[in-house]
């Protein structure tokens, strides 16, 4: 009898992870149930861009996944399926802050294309800025990978169910293994108190005349975010990073200050057209919650939830690791049984 997965959660983690399951253990059933789907979930209105971001670059997990994804972001942007995936190359300005200084270059720069540092000149583009590089990476129109994923894990006889779920138990009575990617959502199914949301405000405008992106960010300061992500409908400008704020409406003391801000990196953005205000909330957890929990009797929970800023950035290395474990769960729930 085939062996039925359930992966609980529809946004970048949720699909990455189903997708890679179907790969990896093709005679296995694969059900994703979600109260909220693509065009609706937080994914889909993030800025898209893989950037190691808000996480804890000392942890060799946060260096693998983020590895792991770009090598298949890369791949995926120079191969024929780059468009209908949304996948795109972008380049810009990554600024360090004297807040930030620490006189070592980021450990990802060996990961992303063509890294150097900025000419004394570009530094000027950046008041505050201290140091920074100029660099080539991805960013995805999450709102067309996520339906590219979709459709990947419903070719292949996958299942999209579209409800709430109350407890996790509703899932591990009906399926041999459960996958839980509800991002946020784990905060009340799973009790997390390390899991907390990092507020973001952002807003979406055109100007098609931004082709590069500029990161400027500020650890010290949870007000002091500024960036620019050119994606291909529109730019994002940026942001907050406000710990434990749960507020989802637009707050217009944010708006003004991110306004001033971009304008002070990119004059010309005082002419673009506004398109709408986002506000969501980062699941930030330290460490991302990637394990196998064996509940009482034979059932397992395998958790991946908590990708904070870098959701996008790590979702492809994390869905390897995932889909390892269902395999290895699988495998061990086959052996006891046989015994
Ligand atoms: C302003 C902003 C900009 C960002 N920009 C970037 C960026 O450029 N690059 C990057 O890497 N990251 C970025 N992020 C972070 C990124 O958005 C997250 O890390 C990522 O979306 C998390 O994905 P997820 O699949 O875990 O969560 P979600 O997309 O929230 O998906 C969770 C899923 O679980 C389901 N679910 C939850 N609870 C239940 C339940 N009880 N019953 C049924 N279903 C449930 C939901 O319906 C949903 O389908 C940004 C975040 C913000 C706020």
């Amino acid at each position: 009898m085939r062996r039925r997965v359930c992966v609980l959660g529809a946004g970048v983690i949720g699909l990455s992870s189903a997708v890679f399951i179907q790969d990896l253990i093709p005679d296995v059933d694969v059900t994703v149930v979600a109260d909220t789907c693509t065009p609706f979930t937080l994914s889909d209105d993030c800025a898209g861009l893989w950037m190691p971001y808000l996480v804890d670059l000392t942890d060799k997990d946060v260096m693998r996944w983020s590895s792991d994804t770009f090598d298949y972001l890369k791949s995926l942007g120079h191969s024929e399926e780059a468009g209908d995936a949304g996948i795109q190359f972008v380049s810009g300005y990554y600024f360090v802050r004297e807040s930030a200084y620490t006189g070592q270059e980021p450990p990802w720069k060996d990961l992303v294309v063509g890294f150097r540092k900025l000419t004394p000149e570009e530094l000027q583009i950046s008041p505050k800025a201290r140091d920074g590089y100029f660099l080539t990476t991805v960013i995805m129109d999450v709102k067309r990978y996520l339906p590219w994923l979709t459709k990947r894990i419903l070719d292949r006889r996958g299942r999209i169910q579209n409800r709430k779920i109350q407890n996790l138990d509703e899932l591990t009575e009906e399926y041999d293994v459960v996958v839980n990617c509800s991002g946020m959502g784990a905060n009340q199914l799973c009790n997390d108190s390390l899991l907390r949301p990092l507020r973001g405000q952002v807003i979406k405008v055109s100007a098609p005349w931004v082709k590069h992106f500029y990161i400027n960010p500020d650890p010290t300061d949870e007000h002091k975010e500024v960036y620019i992500l050119p994606g291909p409908y529109d730019v994002t400008l940026g942001g907050t990073g406000q710990l434990n704020d749960w507020n989802i409406d637009m707050d217009e003391k944010d708006k003004q200050r991110i306004l001033k801000d971009v304008c002070k990196l990119v004059p010309s953005l005082r002419t673009a057209r506004q398109l709408r205000d986002w506000v969501g909330l980062r699941p930030l957890r330290s460490p991302v919650r990637l394990e196998a929990q064996k509940l009482p009797g034979k059932k397992t929970v395998i958790h991946n939830y908590g990708h904070s800023g870098s959701g996008v950035t790590f979702h492809w290395g994390c869905a390897k690791d995932t889909a390892h474990l269902v395999q290895l769960t699988l495998e061990t729930h086959q052996l006891t049984s046989r015994m």
